[in-house]
């Protein structure tokens, strides 16, 4: 007898990403124009990109978005502190 425990189930949350579009929630703010964004339904991450379109939150993504949201981070407090 075969065990089939390894064969991945039909999963309803892709039927609905595939049918409705994915439900994004925004799961961290990068800058002002960039976050990163989860799909509700199957997990999928993502994250904007700098032409404003959406892009598969990779790895390497990650390490940009880190880097970019320190930067940010930090230009915002100088603007701040000398307004
Ligand atoms: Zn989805």
């Amino acid at each position: 007898m075969k065990n089939n425990s390894s064969r991945p189930l039909f999963s309803f949350s892709g039927f609905v990403c595939s049918t409705f579009g994915h439900d994004y929630v925004i799961t961290r703010k990068v800058t002002n124009h960039i976050n990163e964004y989860r799909c509700t339904h199957c997990g999928k991450e993502v994250t904007d990109n700098f032409s404003g379109n959406l892009e598969q939150l990779t790895l390497k993504n990650k390490q940009v978005n880190s880097s970019l949201a320190l930067f940010f981070e930090k230009k915002t407090k100088r603007d701040y502190s000398t307004s």
